[in-house]
């Protein structure tokens, strides 16, 4: 009956001679020896079934049991599948004695516990990953219970800390750092613990050395396997040079906005109160030239025609640069603008010029923009006067059209006009700029700076793109409405 019960257990069970042959085994065993029943096990030893090492580790450890009478329980032993596998057993071998006492054999049972053993092996694969990543993250990682009180700390933390482990383990925020920083750390850990939320910051930290450092900081609950908040665990990273450097760009943005400012300001008062005395200057020059003229010798004629000049030069560069300056300080506000009708307008007010150089401007449907309406006709109406004024032997064509991307729509005016020499692309947008004499063409240079500066206004850019002899092309963007 208990060789029945015995014979349908999953665990190895067997019993063997002194000499250890097998002299009874179960089904469970003789199957893993690749025997059919138990039977042929019978008078066999495990040399007849394993590798000559693994059978002779097994029958001196047998000879031990059975020499010393002392059994071995529960011991985790290698063993091997027919076809060659390692596996684990545990195994429990204890001497078997007849009736006077003396030893006749050994009782065994084995179990398999491979598997046990693969997902333990796993498990400890997984830890040694886990902190071999935790320890070497070069972010600073720890944890902390629902107590505040420190349970890990990786090695860039510890370093950060500037303590070994085993004096940060156990501790709260109080225990290390200044009592102001602490309460706040506290009170985040908090918030984490109740709302269950990831917390972010950027947060002063202070080194052991009393340096003040910025950290980046992400705290997370940890929960248990019953899904409650047990403490919570967090990393942080050093963005000192990053937040210094943000600090520093914005501090220059700002320093940049102040001066341009208030160098449009003064450009802006320079310009405006010089045009009153000026106006003085001339009038009173052109009076002196009625009355005085053939008056005096020729010299005095010769002066005083350079001075009327003089003066009427100085009035047309003060009125440029009052507009230019007027752009940044006196701009309206931005809002939807039909550039057909602002087009009419140009129109309007370039018929004489048109008209006299027997120009063709053409242009496509052009669109509602945000922009300044009336910047935006002194952006197009420069721009159409130099391509008529800038013409070659041919009569001018000009054609402005304008097409939409993601984020802007694109502008151009082309012209097939005397062209531009690539090399002074950028400098015929700076103020007062010119390529020609006042005597080859008409114009102070404020033109394309003016439009520069309007281009500029609605966060958008301008350029051309020329080749003397072959016409210009000049381009500018409007970013559209949905960008702004
Ligand atoms: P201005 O027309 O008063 O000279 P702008 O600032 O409008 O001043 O233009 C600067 C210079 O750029 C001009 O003197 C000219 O040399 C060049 N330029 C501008 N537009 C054109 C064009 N369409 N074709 C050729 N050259 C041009």
């Amino acid at each position: 009956m208990l060789r029945a019960a015995v014979g349908s257990f999953s665990d190895h069970i067997f019993v063997k001679d002194t000499k250890s042959r097998f002299v009874l085994a179960n089904i469970a065993l003789a199957r893993h020896m690749g025997a059919e029943n138990p039977e042929e096990l019978l008078g066999k030893t495990d040399f007849d079934f394993y590798p000559k090492k693994l059978a002779a580790k097994f029958s001196a450890d047998e000879r031990t049991i059975i020499e010393s009478g002392r059994p071995r329980i529960n011991r985790e032993e290698a063993g091997m599948d027919q076809a060659g596998n390692w596996m684990w057993f545990l195994s429990t071998k204890v001497p078997l004695r007849d009736s006077k006492g003396k030893t006749v054999g050994i009782v065994g049972s084995s179990r398999d516990i491979t598997w046990n053993k693969r997902a333990e092996e796993a498990l400890r694969d997984s830890r040694a990953l886990y902190y071999s990543l935790v320890e070497s993250l070069p972010v600073n990682v720890f944890r902390k219970d629902l107590a505040g009180k420190f349970s890990f700390g990786n090695r860039l933390f510890c370093e950060t800390l500037g303590k070994p482990l085993e004096e940060i383990i156990g501790k709260t925020d109080f225990d290390l750092f200044p009592k102001e920083l602490a309460e706040k750390y506290r009170g985040d850990d908090k918030a984490v613990g109740e709302t269950r939320e990831v917390f972010e910051d950027i947060e002063e930290h202070q080194k052991p050395d009393g340096e003040r450092i910025f950290v980046e900081v992400l705290k997370a609950p940890v929960y248990n396997s019953r899904g409650e908040v047990v403490g919570i665990q967090g990393i942080f990273w050093d963005v000192t040079e990053k937040k210094r450097a943000e600090e520093e760009l914005k501090r220059t943005a700002a320093e940049l906005t102040r001066s341009n400012a208030e160098l449009e300001q003064f450009a802006y008062i320079a310009s405006h109160d010089l045009q009153e005395p000026l106006r003085m200057v001339a009038s009173y020059t052109q009076l002196l030239a009625k009355r005085y003229k053939n008056k005096l010798d020729s010299d005095a004629d010769d002066f005083i025609e350079y001075v009327v000049d003089g003066a009427s030069r100085m009035r047309v560069l003060i009125d440029d640069l009052l507009t230019y300056s007027r752009i940044g300080t006196h701009g309206r506000p931005f809002e939807p603008t039909d550039c057909e009708e602002v087009l009419e307008r140009v129109f309007a007010n370039l018929q004489m010029a048109i008209h006299e150089s027997g120009a063709i401007v053409t242009h496509n449907h052009l669109p509602t923009v945000t922009a300044d309406p009336s910047q935006l006709e002194q952006l197009l109406q420069n721009l159409i006067r130099n391509a008529i004024k800038f013409h070659s032997e041919e009569p001018p064509r000009v054609h402005v059209s304008a097409e939409e991307n993601a984020t802007e729509w694109l502008f151009s005016v082309r012209d097939n006009g005397i062209g531009i020499d690539p090399e002074y692309a950028n400098r015929i947008f700076v103020i007062f700029q010119r390529l020609h004499g006042r005597g080859e063409y008409p114009g102070t240079g404020i033109g394309l700076a003016v439009c520069k500066k309007i281009v500029q206004r609605h966060g958008g850019r301008i350029w051309v793109e020329s080749q003397p002899g072959k016409g210009s092309t000049f381009y500018f963007t409007i970013p559209n409405a949905g960008d702004q």
